[in-house]
């Protein structure tokens, strides 16, 4: 792994240049007027091409990282920083969600983002009302029930991975009436969203899924039999823990409001995060159902 570790500077900082776009003086990396960067002979070669390509690959690079343990750990505090302009330790907000995105892609070991033509039909509040829509849909496309259902799950499954991003678009509303607070501005609020959703992607899906297989693959090995063992059945409590942490003190850090603000706050977000997954659901079932026509 050393070759992924991170070369003494040896930039001259307290050198006067004459920036090469704008040609004011200045010290140090960038020019303070206009931005641009020094460029010396390593940042031309090839091998830091190459550095840099390695590095958008691996993510090693400490600000990933960072981003996550202080997520994990300080949850808010990420998000808090950024706003005030502390921005430098932490990758984007939004190049954050995507990584997560990205893990998701590879293992969606939960449906937590999909769902089944049968549970959209059977299961969800609007089942009912989208029934007759659909029945209209099939006999439209003179098609047979159960070579559509194999078609739309499929398809499904990747409108899922794709349509991800919708949550955020889907939770700030709820966020920003739930928080609502004169101190803060729109764009501070979408910062908080995306720490959050960023958060439910990580935590609650792709680690504890990872947890999940883990602790069965060692039962498996201990000579335990896992086969009567079903998950499903406590997914929800500990999933609505792990985000009642991330709300409580995530929302007492970044919005610094009083307890008993966020004990209101943190209760009615996680229970309106229901209505986020319902309707991410909904819009999957339309688009999924546009794409096949
Ligand atoms: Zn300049």
């Amino acid at each position: 792994m050393r070759f992924l570790k991170k070369k003494p500077d040896q930039f001259d900082f307290n050198l006067e240049r004459t920036c090469l776009t704008c040609e004011s003086k200045f010290q140090g990396r960038y020019c303070n007027r206009c931005g641009e960067k020094v460029i010396e002979a390593y940042d031309r070669s090839l091998k830091h091409f190459f550095d840099n390509l390695l590095n958008a690959f691996t993510f090693i690079d400490g600000k990933f990282l960072n981003s996550f343990k202080t997520m994990l750990l300080k949850p808010g505090k990420m998000s808090a920083d950024i706003a005030i302009g502390k921005r430098q330790p932490y990758m984007k907000p939004v190049a954050f969600f995507f990584v997560g995105n990205f893990i998701y892609f590879f293992f969606p070991m939960f449906n937590t983002f999909n769902s089944t033509l049968y549970a959209q039909l059977h299961y969800m509040e609007y089942s009912e009302l989208i029934q007759p829509f659909f029945q209209e849909y099939l006999q439209e496309a003179s098609m047979d029930y159960i070579d559509f259902e194999e078609k739309y799950n499929v398809t499904s499954t990747n409108w899922a991975k794709i349509l991800l991003i919708l949550i955020v678009p889907i939770a700030f509303p709820l966020l920003f009436l739930i928080n609502y607070s004169k101190k803060l501005f729109v764009s501070d609020h979408i910062i908080f969203t995306f720490e959050l959703t960023s958060y439910i992607l990580f935590v609650p899906t792709i680690l504890l899924s990872f947890l999940v297989v883990l602790i069965q693959r060692i039962a498996e090995v201990l000579g335990f039999d896992t086969s009567r063992f079903d998950f499903d059945a406590y997914a929800l409590p500990i999933v609505a823990i792990l985000i009642g942490y991330m709300l409580f003190f995530g929302l007492k850090r970044f919005y610094q409001f009083k307890w008993w603000r966020v004990c209101i706050s943190s209760a009615a977000l996680l229970a309106s995060l229901t209505i986020v997954i319902y309707c991410y659901r909904f819009l999957l079932f339309v688009i999924t159902m546009w794409s096949l026509k």
